[in-house]
């Protein structure tokens, strides 16, 4: 009698024992996955915190007055979430975008002379801030993107045939304009995550479909643009430690080095315009800009931390024609180049689109 009891009783631990194992089996396949779902809830909680919280109706007029203003919609759009604190709703873009712009005038007058006569520059200026520009161009502070341009424009027309204006509008950075406005570290870091390439484009945009005439597998599209240096000494990242500066930043570009890199020859690496020289570009140093018109895109190339420069705002270029030299200026860990490429405005890897 006892034994049997004694038989019962272990039967029924060990069934218990089994139940216990099951459970204790289940939770072990289950927990990783419990794990996966907190962190992704975690994630998405703090990435909606950073993320832009506009309707896709305000991004285009994002889209619209970054393009009155030069920038990029990314860039417009940055600026305000990180400035605002997200809080974009009374915000007006083309009046945001305002701060992008910068002014350069000149007065020429016509000299008469015995001879016929020539023009002669006795005025000259840069603008860089709003209230400046506005009053120059004699228009209300607080004028929006919109009433800046054609303020300019009514100004260059103004001209008589012994007094000419030049009117040329260029933009910032979003970086200058972040040390201009004294983003603190939070901010600018916050910046740097908006920035990375490809966040805000999933979010907003289908601009990262590139054209028909891309086919990387042919391996690139446009030039190598340093025909004497070959090797790739940092990739484009979303997010890196910054070499020197020691945060996490964003690596939008591509940096080439290699022997006797210094002064080494850098080409454009396709037929286009010099749209932007920068002889003293803070943190990117020596740096151009070349832009790249093929059907209806607009391509824009940059290189960094040059040496030298051979070109001029508003020459036309070649592929392969020579625009400086490698150098070390600005921020850096040794002479190379640094090359970002846009598409559209939109940021891309460009190593997969360069033909070594
Ligand atoms: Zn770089």
């Amino acid at each position: 009698m006892n034994e049997r009891k004694g038989y019962q009783e272990y039967k029924k631990q060990s069934k218990k024992r089994k139940k216990r194992k099951l459970k204790r089996a289940l939770l072990a396949i289950a927990m990783p996955f419990i794990m996966i779902f907190l962190i992704l809830t975690m994630l998405f909680i703090s990435m909606a915190s950073v993320m832009p919280s506009v309707a896709d109706s305000v991004v285009d007029d994002y889209k619209a007055a970054a393009e009155l203003a030069g920038c990029t919609w990314q860039e417009l759009l940055v600026y305000d979430t990180v400035r605002f604190d997200n809080d974009l709703e009374d915000v007006d873009p083309f009046l945001s975008a305002v701060d992008f712009l910068k002014l350069h005038y000149e007065k020429w007058i016509w000299v008469e002379t015995d001879e016929g006569g020539y023009w002669q520059e006795v005025q000259s200026g840069d603008l860089a801030t709003p209230s400046s520009i506005c009053s120059w161009l004699t228009i209300p502070t607080e004028s929006d993107i919109q009433a800046i341009l054609d303020a300019g424009k009514r100004v260059s027309e103004s001209g008589s045939s012994d007094v000419k204006w030049v009117i040329q509008f260029s933009n910032k950075d979003l970086e200058e304009l972040i040390i201009k406005k004294e983003f603190d570290t939070d901010q600018i870091e916050w910046v740097d995550t908006l920035m990375t390439a490809g966040i805000l484009d999933e979010m907003f945009g289908d601009l990262y479909d590139l054209p028909d005439y891309i086919d990387t597998t042919e391996g690139g599209y446009f030039a190598w643009p340093t025909p004497e240096l070959h090797s790739v000494t940092s990739k484009f990242a979303s997010v890196r430690i910054h070499p020197v500066l020691g945060i996490k930043r964003a690596h939008n570009g591509v940096d080439i080095s290699g022997s006797n890199a210094m002064g080494s020859p850098v080409i454009a690496i396709e037929d286009g315009t010099v749209i932007y020289v920068n002889l003293s570009g803070g943190e990117r140093g020596i740096n151009i800009k070349v832009q790249h018109k093929i059907g209806d895109d607009i391509w824009i190339s940059r290189y960094q931390h040059l040496s030298a420069v051979k070109v001029d705002v508003g020459d036309e270029v070649k592929r392969g024609t020579v625009i400086g030299g490698v150098g070390n200026t600005g921020i850096g860990t040794g002479p190379h180049l640094h090359i970002e490429l846009t598409y559209n405005g939109v940021l891309i890897d460009p190593l997969p689109l360069i033909r070594e």
